[in-house]
């Protein structure tokens, strides 16, 4: 048997093309939706994804403006670029990029930002509305994983969840919006007893660990849904054999470039799960796009009420 493969680029591009419609008709009323996206010094990860969600910004319409802060900002000179961002009514969304530099107190930095554009989630006003089953803004994430699953019309209700990993922004959020979809979730981390055997027990499984291949096929019961979260960047030879041996379009790449990006889970999951996501392709641009959707959303949320017909746009 072969999973099917949940397909992310087409989820993302589905949301994307519903999130330009969005935009367009508030745009149309006068309130183009706007994300100001904080990158801090010269990371070369956090540049390239924050390339990425102006540019998807620009595709759906969504007025972006990009803050680029010297790598030794002090934590009081973010705080005020965040107030500033706070009061002026035409930037819906604020994304601060982490990681942020040593010296800066990234709590504090988060904290800061308004609850009501707080495109991220991550503000604990949020993970509480999240808690409570109260409208908030949800981290991106595993956000689109319950876009991903419900468009894929892959039932949760009732099902048993794992969770692998614990993290204020995927492990955490994952299980609440699983636990308030009515699944019975459970959720496993680095001291979790017989690891297998919990995640065996899943109808849905989702590893968000940061480990290549961690999750082998004795982990997975067979048919289950596994929701590969992890982005792990392979460069050493024998960890390639262990995860692609045999497969020649990743021997090819890794061979041109070094390094393949792989999940948490081992490829050989694919001949047992039911549906799994691939790496990449899976949810990775779900997250992107969900960001974008966010950001439409907070726009409703904080001036719908100033437009009414927003509200049910
Ligand atoms: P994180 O903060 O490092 O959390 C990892 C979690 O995995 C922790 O809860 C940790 O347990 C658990 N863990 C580590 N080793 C384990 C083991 N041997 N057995 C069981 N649990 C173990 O990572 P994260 O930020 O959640 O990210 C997880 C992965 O997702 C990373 O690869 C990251 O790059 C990727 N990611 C992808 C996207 C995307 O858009 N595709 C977005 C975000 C993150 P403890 O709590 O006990 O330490």
């Amino acid at each position: 048997m072969s999973a099917n493969i949940l397909d992310g680029n087409k989820i993302a591009a589905e949301i994307r093309a519903e999130t330009a419609v969005a935009v367009k008709s508030m745009a149309a009323a006068g309130m183009q939706p706007g994300l100001a996206v904080v990158l801090v010094g010269n990371n070369p990860a956090s540049e390239i994804y924050v390339r990425g969600k102006v540019k998807s910004s620009e595709e759906v319409g969504i007025y972006s403006e990009k803050h680029t802060p010297a790598a030794d900002v002090s934590t009081d000179e973010l705080l005020g670029l965040i107030l500033d961002l706070n009061r002026r009514d035409e930037i819906d969304g604020i994304l601060v990029q982490l990681p942020l530099p040593a010296q800066v107190d990234s709590k504090k930095v988060l904290l800061a930002v308004d609850p009501a554009k707080d495109v991220d989630g991550f503000h604990p006003m949020n993970v509480g509305f999240l808690s409570t089953q109260r409208p908030g803004l949800v981290p991106c994430t595993p956000a689109g994983i319950m876009e991903m699953l419900q468009r894929s019309g892959i039932k949760i209700a009732g099902q048993e969840a794992v969770v692998i990993g614990r993290s204020d922004i995927v492990g955490k959020p994952m299980a609440m919006l699983l636990l308030n979809s009515n699944a019975t979730v459970t959720v496993c981390h680095s001291k979790t007893r017989d690891l297998a055997g919990v995640c065996r027990r899943a109808d849905i499984l989702v590893a968000a660990i940061g480990r290549a291949g961690m999750v082998t096929r004795d982990l997975v019961r067979p048919g289950a849904t596994v929701i590969d979260v992890g982005m792990n960047r392979v460069t050493d030879r024998e960890e390639f054999q262990r995860l692609f041996a045999g497969n020649a379009k990743r021997e090819e790449s890794f061979r041109t470039k070094g390094s393949v990006l792989v999940g948490d889970v081992h490829p050989e999951v694919a001949e047992v799960a039911g549906a799994i996501t691939p790496v990449p392709g899976g949810v990775g641009p779900l997250t992107i796009a969900m960001l974008m959707s966010n950001t439409v959303k907070a726009a409703k949320m904080r001036r719908g009420s100033r437009m009414p017909e927003l509200s049910r746009a």
